[in-house]
């Protein structure tokens, strides 16, 4: 049992409703759901999340913002264009946070090493004092404050391959070297952050690496990223935690991407972060579900990590990369970071 992966989810979450036609809607964890109870995969084990406290969450946000988020309780409005909340919105918000810190409670408190939070709403573009882009508390980020402060991890990775810039977990650490967040995401693109240059400041100068790309790349383009940045980054760093912002909106499929990932693709992926924490977390490490808007693609991505997760299959081997600009990102990140990496 010590070994199995641990799914943290509750129905509760398909209560926050966004309305006819937004895409962050709960059939996507319906779809996640359904596919995983209907065919199984093999080494899971299914848990309720406690919901995270108002305390908890304020390791990251400001009161001002949990404030105004309870004070939605109940209630159906926009909080911006993306935005909205329904009735229980608040309720699912804390659950899904809840889930993301029983996620790293689970991996470091040695019950299991491996856990994946199947949640919404999603957390990364939610910046300390605000919410956005269809998040209303960081849940990865106020998972790895946890870690920080009350499990006493200093040196916490953040990998993040949703195709949208992490900008609120970014935010929340930009200043610290105890959180390194490692972000791939599609640039010019929403919402807007995450150029090559934004590298951290004062003492987090260095842990924070960009790595903005153009729409079109696939699994060759990633896995060579991977290869070339993330595991020289993370080797030298030894972090003694990894996250996962696991967003499958980078998928082939995915209606607003853009970019050509696949299902064997994101296990690629997943596959070069296990080893990443066989060398650094004996093999500990949490996956939080962020975007993904075609729920079939995310069922099936979901499950190509799950399978590399549990050890029950190993990916194929990913194609060669075929994209010119692929070196000029890879080059561009590296000029910003030679002064802080083995890059
Ligand atoms: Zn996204």
């Amino acid at each position: 049992m010590a070994d199995d992966v641990l799914l943290l989810y509750d129905d509760l979450m398909l209560e926050h409703d966004t309305g006819p036609g937004h895409p962050e809607r709960a059939d996507r964890l319906r779809a996640i759901r359904d596919s995983l109870r209907e065919q199984p995969v093999a080494g899971t084990r299914w848990e309720k999340p406690q919901p995270a406290t108002n305390e908890q969450i304020e390791l990251v946000h400001t009161k001002a913002h949990v404030k105004q988020i309870e004070s939605l309780r109940g209630k159906s409005l926009s909080i911006d264009a993306d935005t909205l909340v329904s009735p229980r919105s608040v309720e699912a918000a804390h659950i899904a946070c809840g889930a993301a810190i029983d996620g790293v409670i689970a991996i470091t408190t040695g019950s299991t090493k491996r856990a994946f939070a199947l949640i919404r709403p999603p957390g990364h573009h939610a910046e300390t004092h605000r919410a956005m882009g269809f998040c209303l508390f960081n849940n990865i980020a106020v998972a790895a404050a946890y870690a920080h402060s009350e499990l006493k991890r200093k040196r916490i990775l953040i990998i993040d391959w949703d195709v949208h810039h992490g900008n609120g977990t970014q935010q929340a650490f930009y200043n610290t070297k105890d959180i390194l967040f490692f972000s791939t995401h599609r640039s010019p693109f929403y919402p807007g952050t995450g150029a090559a240059d934004e590298v951290g400041a004062n003492n987090g100068i260095g842990y924070t690496v960009n790595i903005p790309i153009p729409p079109g790349f696939g699994d060759g383009e990633y896995h060579e990223i991977y290869s070339q940045l993330l595991v020289p980054i993370a080797d030298a760093y030894k972090p003694d935690l990894i996250l996962v912002s696991a967003g499958f909106d980078s998928h082939q499929n995915d209606p607003l991407g853009g970019m050509k990932v696949t299902d064997n693709g994101f296990a690629n992926l997943c596959s070069i972060v296990c080893d990443i924490a066989n060398r650094h977390t004996d093999g500990r490490l949490a996956l939080i579900l962020e975007g993904g808007y075609n729920t079939n693609a995310l069922a099936t991505s979901t499950r190509a990590c799950l399978e590399v997760l549990t050890g029950s299959s190993e990916p194929c081997t990913p194609p060669n990369p075929h994209y010119d600009q692929l070196y000029e990102v890879i080059n561009l990140v590296k000029s910003n970071h030679k002064p802080h990496w083995p890059i």
